[in-house]
């Protein structure tokens, strides 16, 4: 079975139906790219599928290893391997970078019946993985994304898709506010992370990010559905021709 199954999800906010019937299927493995211009619903379908509040899913369905994920809290969906890089990462002042790394991965690792890891083995790690990501041991000590700089709020979510070695990554627009080097960085660091195990859906505007995370498959969102499929060379094709041809598809 795939490892991700959209199918025909319909999802309103605030009684406007937003996605409309959007069908997407990830095998564990693939990298999918998903681009689309700003207000196509991008965001919306990765903050359905990791379960952020405020959404209304008035059709279809989405698997997660052929369980119904719309049915589960987003700590399930944490625990059973869903990661979602947020476009806009959340400050949470008052909790300390390291404290939320360590109570977070403790929490995924209960909830599928593994041990806490011990303060060495836990140290070491997040250690090993902040230096190869260039994140300084004091940020971890300043409160989540308190005082981050984008490319620091980007590498964090990156630090923690190393930490918790989720199955599905899914990023949202990782490469915006980034200069070259942040991205290159941050995308070094989610290169290390892909397997045959594991599957990334990466959002973006623009091409770009596509030269460091090459995918195996593109999708071009717009106006709230996939309307064009392909390989890596659809994302080239766009960024020659723009998404206008697209939006008048939809339209
Ligand atoms: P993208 O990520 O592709 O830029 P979004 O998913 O953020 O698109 O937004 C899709 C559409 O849904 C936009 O028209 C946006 O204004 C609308 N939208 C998203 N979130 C909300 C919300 N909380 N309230 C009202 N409208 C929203
Ligand atoms: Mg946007
Ligand atoms: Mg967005």
């Amino acid at each position: 079975a795939a490892l991700l199954e959209v199918k025909d999800l319909q999802v309103s906010v605030a009684d406007r139906e937003i996605l409309h019937g959007l069908t997407l299927t990830v095998n564990q493995g693939e990298v999918h790219a998903i681009m689309g211009p700003n207000g196509s619903g991008k965001s919306t379908l990765s903050h359905v599928i990791a379960g952020k509040p405020g959404y209304e899913v008035t059709g279809g369905q989405i698997l997660f290893k052929g369980e119904d994920l719309l049915e589960m809290e987003p700590n399930e969906r944490a625990a059973k391997g869903v990661f979602l890089a947020f476009q806009y990462p959340v400050e949470i002042p008052g909790v300390a970078t390291m404290n939320f790394l360590r109570t977070a991965l403790n929490a995924q690792r209960k909830a599928r019946g593994e041990d806490e890891l011990s303060t060495p083995d836990f140290l070491k790690r997040v250690r090993e993985v902040s230096a190869s990501l260039g994140i300084p041991q004091e940020m971890l000590k300043r409160g989540v994304n308190v005082g981050f700089s984008g490319g620091e709020k980007k590498r964090n979510e990156v630090l923690q898709m190393a930490l918790f070695q989720p199955s599905l990554c899914i990023l949202d627009e990782m490469d915006s506010g980034l200069d070259i080097d942040a991205l290159r960085i941050a995308s070094e660091g989610v290169n290390a992370l892909r397997s045959p195990e594991r599957a990334m859906v990466v959002i973006t505007h623009y091409q770009r990010l596509l030269d460091y995370i090459v995918p195996d498959y593109v999708h071009v969102m717009s106006k709230g559905k996939v309307v064009k499929s392909g390989g890596k060379e659809l994302a080239l094709e766009l960024e020659a021709n723009g998404y206008a041809q697209y939006q008048e598809a939809a339209a």
